[in-house]
């Protein structure tokens, strides 16, 4: 997908006015020619940064995040270029829906006379542009532009005495707040915000947005909006800080440093709309990791965490250890067959054997390919068995795997992988902004990977409860840029008690915004993000093979889909509804455009393997069909079966556990010990009963 960056505007010669105007011609020329559908994509500028050549971290934190967003950012020197009313303005004369400026920009007079301060109040007013305005330390003494702007209402912004930092967010404004409405963040450190000053007799237009408290518990403003005729001019006091030049995005993307980026993200997500890459629905998904089919399963009881599910509002998904695939209990199939909206299976490796998808050097790359098609077979075998559907998502056993496995799952039709790690194993960290921002990552062997966290207050093996009283901020942090909430936990989770999950899923819930508890297959269909475009067309990024889109909007509309596509595993067919569709691919994109009647859905499928390997015919030996020959795989699914299901459930048996990770050296050579001991005792006894029946 190809990203608008910012312009600068400079004196413009007649060549590049017809440049900046060639989306009107295109439009013009698609609508002279009575097309229903334009020719091109056509996008205008979105937001304009008005700014010196001396720009603050601010200054390109709002260009950087303008661009995440597929916002087209207009640049404007006013050490150069005199403010007009056109300038505040897109290629069709329509004023920008966003501009930012920094309060130390305009100190100079020279950059902003009265009459363009009265341009810029008038495009507000009247034109209905948000501006934001980034203050630093302002006294009561100086004119600010932060005054001039608000009309006096907002007066200044000081340094408050706070040596930890913490947000809290009002509750009030859930359409600019979204999943952050009503939280408290907290970070131990030096707060290095400010705290905006008001007019005594501030009007009552004036919204605060978000506070923070200062060392004698007092709330201080420091993020808020003031209410101007048809616009809004926000304003966040906080001082300078790390840059997006230099810094990756996720980085600064946390409570530490919140306001030095989210309310910039806040603010443009507000006022540019459907304009900025976004989804409506958010998705969550619990899974828990091991289990077989058998009730109970340890401290997992099926029956039990479906009254919790039903009750709570969330869904599980068993990362199901392929190996396992004949050992189902009917009762429990049959709480999958009839509450698929409930419970849910996606894929846990092979054999389960230590970290089985491991560095090539400790397990071959084609010993990883076996286990890859093994494990597939097994799982249709499963699903023969049981009638019960699964996913063709991976989850790596014991952490992910290197980054050419990753390709082997994308040969065979895997929709993604989903791990506690978001870089392949013996691969390294991309430097790129943006990394990690989006919904999946997509930079390894060109496949979806996506990054799950565990249920807050869970170690393996520790006698600790689930706790109950969970942070839902990184929740948060995932859902504001449309990345689903993944969750995992094992059996153990669950030993205080089948309703250890139901708090989490219960806080969740309460963050602001529509969520939908569903399998990772459903989820990774829904996986996307669109913009509308200003000729009403939607640009579409997907990441899994498969996506289900609706239109939901007032009209028959047009839809761009793409997805980053390097074609290191050729596409067999693309199909639209089961009917085979055109598609192009090119500079690393596939291109797929739909019109989507209203009301109606598509599904768009990207098919590269249809059928999965045969085994008879895999040409390694070794691995001739399903069964489970290997000998070392069987005890130590059955040690995993005894710590599970027998000894995790009691206290003496999760002593043992718990002495065997926490001590696992110091244990294996006692099992050595004891195993010698027991060798010896066995063979004195043969020896002495020889002995005695030669008597
Ligand atoms: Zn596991």
């Amino acid at each position: 997908m190809v990203r608008k960056t910012c312009v600068l505007v400079e004196p413009r010669s007649g060549f590049m006015r017809f440049c900046e105007l060639l989306p009107v011609w295109l439009l013009s020329l698609s609508l002279l020619f009575g097309l229903r559908t334009p020719l091109f994509a056509v996008d205008f500028y979105d937001t304009v940064l008005l700014t010196t050549s001396l720009q603050g971290s601010c200054d390109i934190n709002f260009q950087k995040i303008s661009e995440h967003y597929g916002l087209r950012c207009k640049v404007i020197d006013l050490s150069t270029t005199a403010l007009t009313d056109s300038l505040l303005r897109d290629e069709n004369g329509e004023y920008l829906k966003a501009a930012f400026i920094n309060n130390y920009t305009p100190e100079n007079p020279a950059y902003l006379d009265p009459n363009e301060i009265g341009i810029l109040k008038e495009a507000v007013e009247t034109g209905g542009v948000s501006l934001l305005v980034l203050t630093e330390e302002i006294t009561n003494s100086r004119e600010s532009l932060l005054k001039k702007v608000t009309d006096n209402v907002i007066i200044g912004a000081t340094n408050p005495a706070d040596s930890s930092t913490d947000y809290v967010i009002s509750d009030s404004f859930p359409e600019i707040t979204r999943e952050f409405t009503g939280l408290k963040l907290s970070h131990a450190g030096p707060q290095t915000d400010l705290a905006i000053t008001l007019s005594p007799n501030s009007a009552s237009n004036i919204d605060i947005i978000v506070s923070a408290t200062d060392d004698s518990s007092k709330l201080y403003p420091i993020f808020g909006r003031y209410r101007k005729g048809k616009g809004s001019i926000f304003i966040l006091g906080t001082k300078n800080g790390k840059s997006l030049q230099n810094t990756q995005m996720e980085e600064l993307y946390d409570t530490q440093h919140f306001s030095k980026i989210v309310p910039i993200m806040m603010f443009l997500r507000y006022s540019s709309g459907d304009e900025v890459w976004h989804k409506e629905t958010d998705y969550a998904n619990l899974t828990i990791d091991d289990p077989f089919l058998v009730e109970p399963y340890g401290n997992l009881e099926f029956k039990g965490l479906l009254t919790s599910m039903q009750t709570h509002d969330f869904h599980t998904t068993i990362a199901f250890i392929s190996w396992n695939y004949d050992r189902s209990n009917p009762k429990v199939v049959r709480l999958f067959l009839d509450y698929p909206d409930r419970y849910s299976i996606a894929i846990h490796g092979n054999n389960h054997d230590h970290y089985e998808f491991y560095k090539y050097s400790k397990v071959p790359l084609k010993e990883q390919q076996k286990d890859i098609i093994q494990a597939l077979h097994r799982m249709e075998e499963f699903k023969k068995l049981t009638g019960i559907p699964y996913d063709k998502i991976m989850i790596f056993p014991h952490g992910i795997a290197p980054a050419k496995t990753l390709e082997l799952l994308k040969r065979n039709d895997f929709v993604a992988t989903v791990n506690n790690q978001d870089v392949p194993l013996e691969t390294k960290r991309p430097e790129s902004t943006f990394y990690g921002m989006e919904p999946a990552i997509m930079d390894y062997a060109n496949f979806a990977l996506l990054k799950r966290r565990s249920a807050q207050g869970y170690r393996m093996w520790s006698f600790k409860k689930a706790k109950s009283d969970i942070d839902v901020a990184p929740y948060a942090f995932d859902l504001f840029i449309d990345k689903p909430v993944l969750i995992l936990a094992h059996q153990d989770f669950f030993f205080s008690g089948i309703d250890a999950f139901n708090s989490t899923a219960d806080k969740i819930n309460d963050l602001a915004g529509e969520i939908r508890w569903t399998s990772l297959g459903d989820i990774l269909k829904h996986l996307y993000l669109e913009k509308t475009n200003d000729d009403g067309s939607v640009d579409v990024r997907m990441y899994g093979n498969k996506l289900v889109l609706s239109n939901k909007s007032g009209s028959k509309r047009l839809y761009h889909i793409r997805k980053k596509e390097t074609l290191n595993v050729p596409i067999s067919k693309v199909t639209i509804n089961g009917v085979e569709a055109n598609y192009i691919v090119e500079n690393d994109t596939l291109k797929v455009d739909e019109v989507i009647p209203l009301g109606e859905s598509i599904e768009l499928e990207i098919i590269y393997n249809e059928e999965i390997p045969s085994i008879a015919n895999f040409p390694t030996g070794s691995l001739r069909n399903i069964r489970k020959s290997g000998f070392t795989v069987w005890i130590l699914r059955r040690f995993s079966d005894l710590r599970d299901i027998y000894l995790s459930t009691n206290r003496p048996g999760r002593a043992i556990i718990s002495l065997y990770y926490i001590h696992r050296r110091t244990a294996l050579r006692i099992a050595g010990a004891c195993g010698l001991i027991l060798i010896s005792v066995i063979i004195f006894a043969i020896v002495k009963v020889r002995g005695q029946w030669k008597e």
